[in-house]
């Protein structure tokens, strides 16, 4: 991977007690034990996209510039990007008309997390300025999918229908002709592979399975015959191991494992930034804390599954935006639902107290950092940095 320069960006974002505590592990404070996993925060990809942005604001200071939505997915650096004068093209912050009236003065920035085929070809043929900051690790389902279609597979995206980067690998598979069909979950691969082991019809598999997950012109006669799995790079790997493992079974009792060479494919797209919060979350919710709180954007994907890790054995984790969620009632998203509810009693009364933190690939240090010192105030300890 090529290199680049954080320095600025890690300035911008950083915390004094973040970087205590990311050397330490864990610190006291009064009757608390704070906590931090190994890896957590900025990845590489994320640090990358936004020392990029810097780049292209010195290089085309004075034109307008551009994002098509969020950068990341995190509130708060969006806004600051916003503040700096950058506007948005798509999404709720979306300057009306913007998109329609882009010409060649403009300077347009593509998310880390990549963009549509349709989106690409409409920025050239205005003849905008492309910064594109598309993740290295992005490109790999890519280059995977494009594979399996000269192949004429089916790819199976273990995804979230609707994300930015699961949006471009669709319309990337459908520009090329190809199709696709996503799962976001262990119970819809189930529902997936009972239809391909003959267990039950077409509705029950176009029912069990979100709306919007099948290529336009899905036939599951003809679409099913070869299939390859690839991962939304962010999603939980044990789940994306799981599921590639479930349909490589449905399709060994399908055709028999003579057949699988020709029919199947697996390749892991998790991306090691993801891998490796993932894993360090995991070994510290093995440690039994009383509390997991998990910090990043409700739209950020790996966040969302840093906290499914922090749920492990029990452990309550909460996944929070921010310090703002800290109070007598918790706001926080629930990993089931994903709506956005106020918890109250959340804070254990036992003491000693062992509190641990992680934060999404797309969470500054910063916002870590108000959040542990939100929850110490909030316990009624006292926090010397
Ligand atoms: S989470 Fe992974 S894929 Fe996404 S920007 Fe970071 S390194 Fe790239």
């Amino acid at each position: 991977m090529a290199t680049f320069d954080n320095t600025e960006v890690r300035q911008t974002y950083r915390s004094t007690l973040v970087e205590e505590l990311r050397e330490s592990g864990s610190r006291l404070v009064g009757e608390l034990e704070l906590m931090l996993p190994q890896s957590f925060g900025f990845c590489w990809g994320v640090d990358r996209a936004l020392a990029m942005v810097e780049d292209a604001r010195r290089e085309y200071k004075g034109r307008p510039m551009w994002l098509i939505s969020s950068i990341i997915h995190n509130p708060r650096v969006n806004a600051d990007l916003r503040a700096k004068g950058i506007g948005f093209l798509k999404g709720n912050f979306a300057t009306e008309g913007a998109l329609e009236k882009l010409g060649s003065k403009d300077v347009v920035i593509v998310p880390a997390f990549s963009a549509t085929v349709e989106d690409m070809n409409d920025l050239r043929e205005r003849g905008v300025t492309i910064v594109d900051t598309t993740c290295p690790w992005v490109i790999k389902p890519h280059k995977r999918t494009l594979k399996y279609l000269k192949e004429g597979f089916t790819t199976v995206i273990h995804g979230t229908v609707g994300h930015e980067e699961t949006a471009a690998t669709c319309s990337l598979i459908e520009s090329e002709g190809g199709h696709y069909v996503v799962v976001y979950s262990i119970e819809e691969t189930e529902v997936l592979a009972s239809f391909l082991e003959g267990q039950s019809e077409e509705a029950a598999l176009r029912s069990g399975i979100q709306e919007g997950s099948f290529s336009p012109g899905f036939d599951v006669a003809r679409d099913l015959k070869q299939i390859g799995v690839i991962n939304q790079t962010t999603m939980l790997a044990s789940e994306s191991r799981a599921i590639g493992d479930r349909l490589k079974l449905a399709l060994t009792r399908r055709d028999n494992e003579a057949a699988l060479e020709q029919n199947f494919r697996d390749f892991d797209t998790i991306c090691r930034a993801t891998q490796d919060n993932q894993d360090a979350a995991a070994a510290v919710a093995d440690t039994q804390p009383d509390l997991y709180l998990v910090v990043g954007g409700y739209d950020s994907s790996n966040t969302k599954n840093l906290a499914r890790v922090g749920r492990r054995l029990g452990v309550p984790a909460f996944h929070i935006e921010g310090p703002h969620c800290i109070g007598e009632k918790l706001q926080h998203r629930d990993r089931t639902s994903g709506e956005i509810l106020e918890e109250g009693d959340w804070l254990p009364s036992k003491r000693p107290l062992r509190v641990a933190f992680t934060a999404g690939a797309s969470t500054p240090d910063a916002l870590l950092g108000e959040v542990i010192e939100g929850l110490v105030a909030f316990a009624g300890e006292t926090l010397v940095v």
